[in-house]
């Protein structure tokens, strides 16, 4: 394909012509989409619907120490559980504590209780001047609100294949005091699908912050999400932290939100020994206890971590062919044009996309315009601001195949033409 930018002024005027013609086509098909999450789609749903049945006798109800699920106890969760969620994120029943249905709100608490009552024993942030956090990007958009609602100031890190760039961090989180904490999806990273190479994590592991309370928030949301057989490799970062001799250094989140029931899963913590007792400290204050016959129903639906993995690769089986259609259609309408370029994630939930510089706004207000909701531009930086206006997230897994193909098409519509009114006023 010839680059839009060789294109003369009269060709690029003739084409948008034409395309604005089955832009207006597309729209009288009154498509009304929200694609601006990551949210499995209801064949997805019905994957684990199953273990709604289970847990439907009286004798069914008893976790292995013989308690009684229906009642108070067990603040770390049911054994079975922290076993089934430890092998989830590679660590044993004793590094995990089982919290409630959401991680992200257990990734909100911690931050919350860092800024009230500080990092085990040390100054609440709150009393400090300035608490910073470092913000790989593109990231994930909720992260950045939690820092955002808390006042911390965000400073963006580029990205790089291997993961965020890690001479920025080092220098940044050994020389500055209030830089407190870094956000990091290692695994199949929310937005662009990138995990974090093993040199990556050995320089997480080795870092030597300036603070005693910084701390490394590893959310791996999507450490068993793959989409094929053949898959990426992530070190394990806590190991990794103890052999460094900085065995506090990481949290390590996780949840089922995208395994069994986004808002109805199971959410955990993994992290050394003193960090955990932190954690407890807090949660004793908080609740009697989480929801165990939740975490019995996992436990009995996915019985180990090989059920998890087969019940992933039937996610993958319904995933794969969505990410496939988005990336062929992408490649057989703009590679070469040089618009935009995208990523070819081996797993997670998105895709993330870079148009021109100065384009993403508009593209995304187009699709809108066609009946596309996607996320809204810039919510993949700090403060909603992305400095170049280019990164845009696609979420392929919600609609079905044939909403995903005519999605895709008003998306790559929209690129064109905002594209091309770009190069046009040049
Ligand atoms: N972390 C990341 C990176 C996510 O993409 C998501 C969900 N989209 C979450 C956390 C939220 O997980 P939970 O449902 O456990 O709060």
């Amino acid at each position: 394909m010839t680059p839009y930018k060789e294109l003369s002024r009269e060709q690029l005027q003739a084409m948008k012509a034409d395309l604005e013609k089955q832009f207006e086509e597309v729209k009288a098909k009154g498509l009304n989409l929200d694609m601006s999450r990551g949210k499995p789609s209801k064949k997805q749903l019905e994957l684990a619907m199953d273990m709604l049945e289970e847990l439907k006798s009286t004798d069914k109800l008893k976790c292995e120490t013989g308690i009684d699920c229906r009642n108070y106890g067990l603040l770390d969760g049911i054994p079975e559980a922290r076993r089934l969620l430890g092998a989830m994120t590679e660590v044993s029943a004793d590094q995990i504590v089982i919290f409630g249905n959401s991680s992200l709100n257990v990734m909100f608490d911690t931050v919350s209780r860092s800024m009230t009552h500080g990092v085990c024993g040390s100054t609440p942030w709150c009393k400090l001047d300035k608490v910073k956090f470092l913000c790989p990007s593109p990231g994930y958009d909720r992260h950045f609100k939690i820092t955002e609602y808390f006042g911390i100031e965000m400073i963006t890190v580029p990205m790089t294949p291997a993961g965020p760039d890690m001479d920025m961090i080092e220098e940044l989180v050994s020389s500055d005091p209030a830089v407190k904490g870094v956000w990091c999806v290692p695994k199949y990273s929310n937005p662009q699908g990138i995990t974090y190479s093993e040199e990556t994590v050995k320089r997480f592991a080795r870092l030597k912050p300036a603070a005693e309370d910084f701390r490394i928030f590893w959310d791996n949301a999507y450490c068993i999400h793959h989409l094929y057989e053949e898959q990426d490799f992530l070190l394990e970062i806590l190991e990794e932290c103890e052999k460094a001799g900085n065995p506090d250094l990481a949290y390590k989140f996780i949840s089922t939100s995208k395994v069994s029931f986004p808002g109805s899963g199971i959410a955990a913590v993994a992290s050394s020994p003193r960090n955990l007792a932190d954690f407890r400290k807090h949660m004793a204050i908080q609740t009697i206890g989480h929801d165990k016959i939740n975490q019995l129903r996992h436990v009995r639906f996915f019985k180990d971590i090989e059920g998890m993995h087969e019940h992933m690769r039937k996610h993958a089986e319904i995933l794969r062919p969505k990410f496939e259609a988005v990336e062929n259609t992408l490649e057989k309408e703009i590679g070469g044009a040089g618009i935009g370029t995208w990523t070819t994630p081996k797993g997670g939930y998105f895709i993330s996309f870079d148009s021109m510089e100065g384009c993403a706004k508009d593209i995304v207000a187009k699709a809108a315009e066609a009946g596309v909701k996607m996320t809204e531009a810039g919510a993949t930086f700090p403060y909603g601001i992305d400095p170049h206006d280019s990164n845009i997230r696609i979420a392929p897994s919600f609609p079905t195949p044939e909403e995903l193909q005519l999605a895709t098409e008003i998306f790559v519509l929209s690129v064109k033409l905002v594209s091309i009114d770009k190069l046009l006023a040049e």
